[in-house]
């Protein structure tokens, strides 16, 4: 028997905060040489129970949870985005702590970007279109941070949640390309009682903002129902009626899909997935969202 293992394991529960590269790599060498199987919860904080529910597909997919906090800079297009960001450390320590992550990584821009990343990746049609085309150089920015830290932690599963359903395909296809060996799990959205996705932005809304909102999923549940006797043209146009009516909603697109390609489909044809995509701002407070209509 190795005393020295089972020792540990007999430790009460603590959760390791680490800040650097060398610390994470330090708490690694340990649980590696151990033979744990590393889950990846990659995120930007200001966490909410969404955020954990990844937690807790990891945990029970994997023997050691790692979960991420960092605002990475290189994906925000709009630097006032950036500069709003909600950042809340302890709260997402103690949130963590109490759903039984193991690690945490906390690292500062400098530790994540040493010299400016100037990798420039290209996705062929996914990274193009929706988001892609309203953020520019968003997703590069998404690709540059997640490589980045899938090589600092090394993890054997990643988790990402299906909010952000452009970004998990482009994900796949950067893991693809640069052939890693991590298993990306897609992970279901979670949604607040009236249904609006949980986000870390959702904080920023004022009261009334947060009324309007609420009308973003609304509007997805009505795609699904008139996508069953209605062209998806005219449901589009209803649903962008509907919302740039109301003083404080501007779409930036409302889009059904075809889920693999992303590219857009005005007809449901047998056999292939189609979603219906939005990307909503209440206020100034853009808010995506998206929900399979069959
Ligand atoms: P973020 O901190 O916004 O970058 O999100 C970190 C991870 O949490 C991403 O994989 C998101 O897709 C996921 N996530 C954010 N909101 C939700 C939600 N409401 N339900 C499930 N996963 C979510």
């Amino acid at each position: 028997m190795n005393y020295q293992s089972q020792s540990i394991d007999l430790l009460p529960f603590v959760m390791i905060i680490c800040k650097t590269i060398q610390e994470i790599r330090a708490s690694e060498t340990n649980l590696t040489f151990r033979k744990k199987l590393i889950g990846f919860v990659p995120t930007m904080g200001a966490l909410h129970n969404g955020h954990i529910s990844l937690l807790k597909e990891s945990k029970k997919a994997c023997d050691i949870t790692i979960c991420s906090i960092f605002v990475n800079p290189n994906q925000f297009n709009d630097k006032s985005d950036l500069a709003r960001y909600p950042r809340t450390p302890e709260a997402d320590i103690k949130m963590l702590e109490e759903a039984g992550c193991d690690v945490v990584f906390m690292p500062s821009v400098e530790e994540i970007y040493p010299k400016a990343d100037t990798r420039v990746f290209d996705f062929g049609v996914i990274d193009k279109v929706l988001d892609g085309a309203y953020r520019p150089g968003h997703f590069n920015g998404v690709a540059q941070v997640v490589s980045r830290l899938f090589d600092i932690v090394k993890p054997y599963k990643a988790f990402f949640g299906l909010k952000d359903y452009q970004q998990v395909l482009v994900i796949k296809k950067m893991v693809e390309q640069l052939q890693l060996k991590v298993e990306i799990v897609a992970c279901p959205i979670l949604r607040e009682a009236d249904g609006l996705a949980m986000s870390s932005r959702n904080t920023l809304l004022s009261v009334e903002e947060r009324k309007a909102a609420s009308l973003v999923p609304q509007i997805m549940q009505e795609a699904k129902a008139l996508s069953t006797h209605l062209p998806l043209e005219d449901i589009k146009d209803r649903l962008l009626h509907v919302v740039n009516s109301n003083p404080l909603l501007k779409a930036d697109y409302i889009e059904f899909c075809d889920a693999d390609t992303l590219q857009p489909v005005t007809e449901i044809k047998p056999g292939k997935k189609v979603i219906c995509l939005s990307a909503i701002f209440s206020g100034k407070i853009r808010l995506i969202d998206n929900l399979f209509i069959n």
